[in-house]
Parts: structure tokens; sequence; C-alpha cells
């Protein structure tokens, strides 16, 4: 750290907090906040450079569809826009500019061909609602994702309906809800979630009308046996378990615990959340599970951040196939493709959403699945485990890891003794490490692990990545020590300071109001 505040970081400080005594900050370290584009409008002032419309274009339109007054859009030059966009686009931290080390996200990195594939004018533009016989090259893709998934899984059938993985997890848990009442067993209101779960497994069983039992983990960080048998029974209808689990472990108890569901008559929802750590290794469906999501944009492309649509396709086995949403994609004995007509299929639970899904996100999943092939997916999740387990051992130089054995694609890391020792809590950390330049990793999850940070680097980050990100938590575990005031006064080269994030999420505060008396366009 060297050189002195910035005039901006003085600024944005001094708004939310000031710079402590001794505190420097990098020169020019971090864009600033930026006006609106309101703010900075001026009246008449514009590019002109698009074709007037013709005089009478208005009267052409229905004075119905009119509005009464004009819009109120802000009048600005062109460069002034272009820079406007690009500055706020610099406020961005992204993938393409740094590493970021969210657990329970898995997959970080999207390739650029994928993106050529998703923006092909076939895919791109084909209407939702054009007939089967113009969308063969469409259905056939998705035909042929439909297979790969099954391949990849061991599912017997998939369906690429669901929008996310949370509604992916909704529509398994609704064809287990079928698939008991179809057997007259009615008595089934209990799933079974491990404590450890993402909080959307609890909030799947309860949409779909069932109680949710929370199991303890066991000191090894797997489901607890014990508690798992004490919780099973003729009320249980499935059990949902997270393979590998949000601590970045493999169940290793998966054999007894699938045994036991089964012997009890309940069905077994596998979350695929963490899919990218065992391709090749690990398929559900032969291991026994009847049912599982696979959030294709943690596995293959779009990942988080993309800001954009996920997909959440679903596979099963053969007992729940009759279930599958509705319309399936079929494949006609001449080879050609067509969706499944309403009513065809009477045990199918319906349509879980629009049309076939989110087709561009798939279009990504089948683009990145055929450019690894088999073997390459093998070494995807080989890299990711490698890289993730080398993480653990550098970053364990500084911090403790709870469950210190051979993790999957992530693992936790905690910050309870610094927080004795110095008073520096992972929340101080998490925002530090902005100023170090890196995004933090997921904090406080699972819930289960006091001052936890779930850090997961993926397959793509080279050992330098990896180094300089452990380096950098090295850092801050020294200067909590040294000079802590650096690391409570963090985020000093972000725009905003600490900001209420409870506040920002309970009283969300979306809409911009121009100051009193100013000039915008834009009326109170
Ligand atoms: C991300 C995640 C989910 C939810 O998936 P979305 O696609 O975000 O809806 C469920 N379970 C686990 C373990 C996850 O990491």
């Amino acid at each position: 750290m060297s050189g002195s505040v910035t005039p901006e970081a003085a600024a944005a400080a001094a708004q939310l907090g000031a710079i402590p005594e001794g505190l420097s900050v990098p020169p020019g370290a971090g864009p600033s906040l930026q006006p609106t584009i309101f703010e900075l409008s001026r009246p008449g002032r514009g590019g002109g450079k698009v074709a007037h419309p013709p005089a009478d274009a208005l009267d052409r339109i229905p004075a119905s569809a009119l509005r009464a007054a004009p819009p109120g859009l802000p009048e600005l030059d062109e460069p002034t826009v272009a820079r406007h966009y690009v500055n706020l686009s610099r406020l961005n931290y992204s993938i393409d500019t740094g590493f970021y080390p969210l657990g329970s996200c898995t997959m970080k990195y999207n390739p650029k061909v994928d993106e050529w594939a998703a923006r092909l004018r076939g895919f791109a533009s084909l209407h939702p609602f054009a007939p089967d016989e113009t969308a063969q090259g469409t259905l056939q893709l998705l035909w042929e994702l439909e297979e790969a998934l099954a391949a990849i899984s061991g599912m017997a059938a998939v369906t690429l309906q669901p929008a996310a993985g949370a509604q992916g997890e909704l529509t398994g848990i609704l064809m287990v809800r079928a698939y008991h009442r179809a057997r007259g067993d009615a008595d089934r209101t209990e799933v079974l979630v491990p404590d450890t779960a993402h909080g959307t497994n609890p909030a799947t069983a309860s949409m779909a009308g069932f109680t949710t039992v929370s199991i303890p983990s066991a000191p090894d960080g797997g489901v607890d046996l014990e508690a798992f048998r004490a919780a099973l029974g003729p009320r249980t209808a499935a059990i949902m378990i997270t393979n590998p689990s949000t601590y970045g472990l493999f169940e290793r108890r998966v054999v007894e615990l699938l045994e036991m569901t089964h012997a009890a008559g309940a069905l077994a929802y596998m979350d695929g959340a963490n899919l990218n750590a065992i391709m090749g290794h690990f398929r559900p469906g032969d291991a026994g599970f009847d049912v599982m999501h696979f959030n294709v944009h943690k596995t293959f492309s779009t990942p988080h951040g993309g800001g954009g649509p996920g997909a959440g396709p679903v596979g099963v086995g053969v007992s729940l196939t009759p279930f599958l949403p509705s319309p399936r994609i079929l494949r006609e004995p001449d080879g050609t493709f067509r969706l499944e007509r309403p009513g065809e299929r009477p045990a199918s639970i319906g349509r879980m959403r629009s049309f076939v899904g989110n087709v561009g996100v798939l279009v990504r999943a089948y683009a990145y699945i055929l450019a690894h092939g088999g073997p390459g997916l093998t070494r995807v999740s080989e890299d990711a485990v490698l890289a993730a387990n080398y993480l653990r051992r550098r970053v364990g130089e500084s911090f403790e890891i709870p469950f210190d054995r051979t993790c999957m694609h992530e693992f936790i890391a905690s910050a309870a003794a610094l927080k004795r020792e110095t008073g520096i809590r992972t929340l101080d950390v998490a925002k530090r490490l902005i100023d170090h330049g890196f995004h933090p990793p997921t904090i406080y999850f699972p819930l289960t692990i006091e001052e936890g940070m779930l850090i997961e680097p993926t397959e793509t980050e080279s050992v330098e990545t990896l180094d300089a990100f452990a380096d950098a938590l090295a850092a801050i575990a020294r200067e909590a020590r040294e000079a802590p005031h650096l690391v409570t006064a963090a985020p000093t080269t972000a725009p905003v300071r600490r900001l209420d994030e409870a506040a920002a999420a309970r009283q969300p505060n979306l809409r911009w109001r121009p100051a009193a008396g100013s000039v915008t366009p834009c009326p109170e």
C-alpha cells in the first residue's frame, strides 16, 4: 500500500465515514460514483443523428395509444452518453476483470465460444411459437442436451424446462409428490434435509406442501446417520442430499443413506449444484438417486454474475419418468423432432415454465459439453478439485480450516480464532479483500460454521492467481494483528464504504428522484 488518498476516494469516504488516520490508498484506486443520466441531461442538447420520423407519423397511430405528454427522456450529446455507460461499467467487478472465489456457485468462467453459439441467428431469432417443422435444429439440440445430461448423471430422462436450480427442485419434489399419490401413499408428508443444505431445499419442500425435517451434521461434516435413521419413517416422502455438500465434502455415507431411504419407501433427491466436482467420477443415477437437478449456469457456462437467467434441468430415474413436466421433446421414428401435445401423457405434473425453457442458456451448456467431450468434463472436475485443495492448504497457513481433509471443488475457512484474538470478523476480512483487489468469497454460509468463508477457485484459475489470493488473505490476517483499523475501515478503494446491507435488503431505495428545483426532464 502506497500513495495518498485520491480526491474521489476521500469524497466517497467523507460521504460514508471518515478514512482513519494513517490510512493510505493507492493512487487512482477505484472508479468513483457516477451521476445519473438524468442529472447529466441538459435541455436541448442531443446527438440528432437518427432520422426524424415522417411528419404525419403521429397521425397514423390511434389517439388512444398516444401518450399525453413527452416521456421526459434525458438529453445528452453522444460522447457524454458513451462515457456515462463506460464509466458505469467500470464500477462492475467481473470475471473478465478479476478472480472471484464465491463458494456454492461453482463455475465462474464463461467460454467466449459459448456466447458465440448462443448468438447464432438460427437460435437467437427463433420465435417461441415457431411450429415444430421450422424449429428442427433447436429441438434437436435440446433433445441431444437432454441425452448428454442423462449420460453425465446416469439418470433415465431429463427435462430442460425449469428456469433455475430452485425451480428444478420444485419440479423434482412435485414429481415425488405425484409418485406417492399415484401409489395411494398419501401419508408421506415429510422431506428430510441436512442442516448444511442451501435454503432453497427446505423452501422447495414447504412450497410443495411438505414439512421439512432438518438433519444435523456429524463431526466429520457428513450427514449424521443416527439422526437420519431416527427421522426416517413411513411419513418420509423424500430426502434431499447435496453431494458434494455445501461444506465441499463428498458425502461418504451416501450408499447407506440411499439404502435406508429406499427401504423406508421414500425417494432420494440429489441437489446437483456441485456437479462440477464429480463429473466422470460419480453418477447420481448409478448411486440410486431417483431425481436431481442440474444448475447449468454453475456447471456448463453462463455463470453467476452474468446477471441473466440460468436453467435448472431435472433428471429422473425410471420410476419418476411418467411424471416429467410437459411438453417433452420427442424424437419420431423418422428422426424428426416434435413437442409433446397437451394431454398426451396424463400422469405429467404439467408445465413448469413457458415454452421449453431458457433456450439461450441451454445452447451455451450444449456448446460447453460438446467442446469438452466426456474426458474433457472429467478433467474439468479433477482440475477443480485440485485447485480447491491447493488453495485450502495455502489459506490454511493463515486461517482455520474446520474440515481439514481432502475437499471437492470448494472448502470452508473460518476467522473464528482471529476474531477471538483481534476482534476482526469474517465480514471485515471480506471487505478488506476488496482493497487488496479481490472479490470476497461467500461468507457466513453454510450458517452452521462460525465466522465461515466458503471459498471456491474452480478449474480455470492459474496457480499464480490462487497464490495471489492466498497471499492477500495472509496479509489481511497480519493487518488484523498489527493495524486492525485498516481492516475495520475497509473497503477504502471502492466507490462506497460499508453499506447497511440489512436496510438495503429490507427497505430498498430503487428509484432516483430529482433534487428539488433541478432542471432534469424527469418530473417528480
Ligand atoms: C445455487 C444453489 C441452489 C439454487 O440454485 P439456483 O440456480 O440459484 O436457483 C440450490 N442448491 C445449492 C447447493 C446451490 O448452490
